[in-house]
């Protein structure tokens, strides 16, 4: 028989849910109650050698049957692909992706739409780095800068970054590489901590895990504000106290108010030394950060978690509407689009520290970041990427935090891929967990129970 062609061979998708709003771990508010989700995606070949390709975007719960029902309207574009040529150019699927001439009337660009692309690109991206085996952001870190140039969608932000100062840039920032690689495995990047500052939890519990932040060797803790001004005086006194001057606090509004809300709250938690607000109002309102920044300096403004697209994050870089960019490894259209933020960022000299958390956001950008001080920026000043302590058991190789650092991945690929049993029991509506929880449900409401 000739030898055929090694292909994509099936897109699997899966529907997984977490219970966490029974604990209000993740509250915040605007999103009191999240169970935390992922809309999940596997690459299967017929390469032989055992390697997937695993990917997902991250929802909290309702919806994230829409969101999977968006990647597999994506199913033709990836089944059939030759797995060779793929791998060397994931660019090529990810314009296909974005230029489907029917479904981009769902965005463009933005939403559920595009969130799906994301989780199909980074799945790409995963089956790509175990086959080279070797951990994602080493790929990026060692990969020429003409390919890597070659991976980014220039349209739109071509005002801004031309494909020469990225190239620039790229080979500028790999002075030094190896160095920094070295330092990289032996200490890691620095992360900081939301765990402490969920809205939902007590001040006892605010104190108690503020302290444990500091003792376990983070430099920054975040607190969830916006739901009621002297509730937030008083917790971030409260975390103030327990971490003392030298922590520095981020305070999260995810959304939460008006522009001159955003200054007037901004300015009430001022005495409390605030080092960013971040998300205060929509993120899609570029005038509205560029005028809240002005008028809350010197505390910083950042947000990314909820910002659609390179193109969104051009303007807030142009507006001069941020001082620190957050990106999210599953919002925009994958890792491609990613590698054109980081550089947007690195042109206008502006921070990145990653949004994470959720279900595997931390696994998944770290590689970004990494990518980004070996290779790009080269530093990890006034850097950190969110750390949040829930559900990383749920994968084969978790994020591991040594002394407030995210220690360097070295398993090949995107850290992505989550245990089968983890899979079975929370898939939506009939895994393990849930079955026998809706069951629960409607017994209780036969009984009675949910008057
Ligand atoms: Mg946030």
């Amino acid at each position: 028989m000739p030898p055929t062609t090694p292909c994509i061979t099936a897109v699997d998708t899966y529907d997984i849910r977490f219970p966490t709003s029974r604990e209000l771990d993740g509250s915040d508010a605007m999103n009191p109650d999240p169970d935390y989700s992922a809309a999940y995606v596997v690459l299967r070949t017929d390469a032989g050698d055992g390697h997937e390709g695993h990917g997902f975007t991250f929802t909290i719960g309702r919806g994230n049957d829409v969101q999977v029902a968006a990647i597999n309207a994506l199913r033709h574009h990836v089944v059939g692909r030759p797995l060779d040529a793929l791998c060397a150019d994931p660019g090529s699927l990810n314009r296909d992706l974005i230029g489907d001439s029917q479904l981009r009337w769902l965005g463009p660009e933005k939403g559920v739409m595009h969130m799906a692309i994301g989780a199909v690109v980074n799945a790409v991206w995963d089956l790509a780095a175990k086959r080279a085996a070797t951990p994602l952001w080493r790929l990026l870190a060692e990969a020429e800068p003409e390919w890597l140039v070659a991976q980014i969608d220039f349209r739109y932000i071509a005002d801004a970054l031309s494909p020469e100062e990225a190239l620039e840039l790229l080979r500028s920032g790999r002075r030094g590489a190896a160095e920094r690689t070295a330092r990289l495995l032996e200490r890691g990047y620095p992360g900081y901590t939301t765990s402490p500052g969920w809205l939902g939890y007590s001040d006892e519990k605010l104190t108690r895990l503020a302290r444990q932040a500091v003792a376990d060797g983070f430099t920054q803790i975040k607190l969830k504000v916006g739901a009621d001004l002297d509730d937030d005086i008083r917790r971030c006194r409260t975390a103030r106290e327990a971490v003392g001057p030298d922590i520095r606090m981020a305070v999260d509004a995810n959304q939460r108010w008006n522009v001159d809300e955003a200054i007037r709250w901004t300015r009430a938690l001022a005495e409390f030394d605030p080092y960013w607000v971040e998300e205060p109002t929509s993120p899609d309102d570029i005038l509205g950060h560029a005028a809240i920044r002005t008028a809350v300096t010197p505390v910083k403004v950042a947000t990314g978690e909820h910002v659609q697209n390179r193109v969104v994050f051009k303007q807030l870089l142009q507006a001069g509407a941020l001082d620190i960019l957050q990106i999210d490894a599953a919002r925009v259209g994958g890792v491609n689009e990613n590698l054109a933020i980081l550089l947007l960022a690195a042109k206008f000299g502006v921070p990145v520290c990653p949004h994470a958390g959720g279900v595997g956001l931390c696994e998944l950008v770290q590689h970004l970041s990494m990518f980004d001080y070996v290779a790009l920026t080269g530093t990890t000043e006034d850097r950190v990427i969110e750390y949040v302590d829930h559900l990383h058991e749920h994968f084969l190789a978790p994020v591991v935090i040594r002394d407030g650092h995210y220690t360097a991945p070295r398993a090949p690929g995107f850290s992505a891929t989550m245990r089968p049993e983890s899979i079975a029991a929370f898939t939506y509506p009939d895994g393990e967990f849930w079955a026998k929880d809706l069951a629960t449900q409607t017994t209780d409401h036969a009984n009675g129970a949910a008057a």
